[in-house]
């Protein structure tokens, strides 16, 4: 259902009330509200819905298996534990807490049917990893068998059962535009108990401590999109490329986005009637203003544009977008490699830097990620599952389905998108040229002059002497020469886009997942060569050119 219908649904239950509000809620039937990644009663279309209905059971389920699986993280269940503190206490205000339960859903659903007889089962569609997809196929089959009726609701831009990717962005837009869904004023109480909030720790997760996580909430969700919107989004597309500056001046919302205590038409319209509220300031300042706010709304769009992709084709969690790609790195993975880059001990400053920065905080902006995923992908040629299962716990805002498309592209296993392999040198001169970043992840490296800083392994005896180092002893040397490295990386990855089928099939990805944008920069058809200079043709990033089209990333 979208939201067209679900606002009508919503005028039709609420005339139904005025005609008879006395008897409004006599026997009416229960309508449990499934909270899952949408963790707000602020343009909950489900919540209105059901509110609208009759008494509303809020239920939120903490589900055993879905936090065994490999890319569940304690800071992910930290985050949503804030946030629904919060939410039970919203929901409260208006008369019916939060229910929490532990176990799987389909077991809690069915116990909760056998004591109180049918219900309705509402919730917001959700595109996540493979377990909730499957996760929902079982809900869904059970709730057939029993005559429940389960409406799920999109809440962004990505479509369902999509038939063609023709059309989609004029469909973003109109979703976005639509009206925000009241919030409902009052729940009349049900007799069911709300049972205790969840604990802090989870049996099945491992201790996560991140000093400098985002906390959760839908408080933080509005303080963060306020500031943003009206101090520190100024610089943004300047300063979204360095990790010094991104962690001010991007939005900070996705873990917002990701766990749902904002919604992402909320984010847009915010946007864009801050877009129209410039008229005020002086010219110049109007000017940076707009093409700020212009390129982050740009990212909203990305957003769903990315999650589309693997709602469209859930394997995408697992395998290879374009399938010639299969079996190029997988006998190759190197442990010893691929745990260096995992705890931030590659030897390349920068990287490591920004793996242990991303350790301590859950956060690190967009084109750090991509250097990251580039590094494992290419210079320690290790195939991309394991590291985005690492990553997938590290981010806050663990979004399955911006994470794996965007892992794969950074890998170059999706045949439409242009290969970047990083530079990581290039990056931590270019990012962090006077090495402040560096020196504040790796404590080990901070006496030395900022020229060796970004490639310490060419300090001689002597220098480490003068410096007070020993290199592969307090810090370790590079596990790979990053020059030679991304040349046999990029000739291996060219390597397979010879040959006819290659770009048929290419074709039918671009048909199936790319973007039809008019304008846009030759991202999504595969060049026939690599660049001629690798070095500095490698090490193409999107970041630069935030407003070259909506779908730049891409
Ligand atoms: C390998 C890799 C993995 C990533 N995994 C995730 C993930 O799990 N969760 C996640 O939210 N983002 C992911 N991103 C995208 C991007 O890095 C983050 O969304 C962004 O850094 C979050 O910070 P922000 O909210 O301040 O972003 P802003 O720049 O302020 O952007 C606002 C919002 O737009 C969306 N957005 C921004 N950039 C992108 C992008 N490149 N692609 C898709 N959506 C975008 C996000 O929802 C973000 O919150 C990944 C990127 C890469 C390269």
């Amino acid at each position: 259902m979208n939201l067209a219908q679900a606002s009508a649904a919503i005028a039709r239950a609420r005339a139904c009330r005025a005609a008879s509000p006395a008897a409004r809620y006599d026997g009416a039937m229960l309508q449990v509200v499934w909270f899952k990644r949408d963790l707000r009663i602020h343009d909950h279309a489900p919540l209105a819905l059901a509110a609208a209905a009759g008494p509303v059971l809020p239920i939120y389920l903490v589900e055993p298996t879905l936090w065994q699986q490999p890319d569940a993280a304690g800071r992910h269940w930290a985050f949503i534990r804030e946030s629904l503190v919060e939410l039970r206490a919203a929901l409260a205000e208006r008369g019916q807490p939060l229910v929490i339960r532990r176990g799987e859903a389909v077991a809690v659903f069915e116990a909760l049917r056998q004591k109180r007889g049918a219900f309705a089962l509402w919730s917001h569609e959700e595109t996540g990893n493979d377990w909730s997809y499957r996760r929902d196929l079982a809900v869904g089959a059970w709730a057939r068998e029993h005559g429940i009726h389960w409406t799920e609701i999109a809440q962004n831009g990505v479509i369902r059962r999509m038939r063609s990717r023709d059309g989609w962005a004029r469909r973003w837009d109109q979703r976005m535009s639509a009206d925000i869904v009241a919030t409902p004023q009052r729940l009349l109480p049900v007799d069911v108990d709300a049972g205790p909030m969840a604990g802090e720790q989870l049996p099945w997760l491992a201790d996560d401590p991140c000093p400098g996580r985002q906390r959760g909430g839908r408080s933080q969700a509005e303080a963060a999109l306020h500031s943003f919107l009206t101090e520190r989004g100024g610089r943004y597309h300047r300063e979204l490329s360095s990790p010094l500056t991104a962690v001010e001046s991007c939005s900070r919302l996705s873990p917002h986005l990701a766990f749902g205590t904002l919604s992402l038409r909320e984010a847009a319209q915010a946007a864009a009637l801050q877009l129209q509220r410039l008229d005020g300031l002086p010219p110049d300042e109007q000017a940076t203003w707009k093409r700020a706010l212009r390129a982050f709304i740009g990212r909203l769009h990305w957003h769903c544009h990315f999650i589309q992709k693997l709602e469209t084709e859930p394997q995408l969690e697992f395998a290879n977008t374009h399938r010639a790609y299969d079996g190029l790195r997988e006998s190759e993975f190197d442990e010893a490699r691929f745990t260096a880059w995992a705890e931030g001990r590659t030897g390349l400053p920068f990287v490591d830097a920004c793996m242990r920065s991303l350790i301590a905080t859950g956060w690190i902006n967009f084109r750090m990620r991509a250097m990251l995923c580039a590094v494992s992908s290419y210079h320690l040629w290790l195939h991309w599952r394991r590291p985005a299962l690492h990553l997938a716990r590290c981010f806050s805002d663990y979004e399955p389905g911006i994470h794996y498309p965007q892992m794969q592209m950074q890998s170059g296993v999706t045949g439409i998108n242009t290969i970047r392999i990083y530079n990581p040198v290039k990056q931590g001169l270019d990012q962090d040229p006077d090495g402040v970043f560096m020196r504040r992840w790796l404590p080990e490296l901070a006496a030395l002059p900022t020229a060796l800083l970004h490639t310490p392994w060419k300090m001689d005896e002597a220098a480490q002497r003068s410096a007070g180092i020993v290199l592969g002893r307090d810090y370790p040397l590079p596990i790979v020469d990053p020059i030679e490295a991304a040349r046999i990386a990029r000739d291996r990855i060219w390597a397979v886009r010879k040959g006819l089928d290659f770009h048929r099939a290419a074709d039918a990805i671009q048909e199936r997942h790319g973007s039809r944008k008019a304008g846009l920069p030759p991202t999504t058809r595969p060049r026939r060569a690599p660049p001629a200079t690798p070095q500095l043709g490698l090490d193409l990033g999107s970041d630069q050119a935030p407003l070259a089209a909506p779908y730049g990333a891409d």
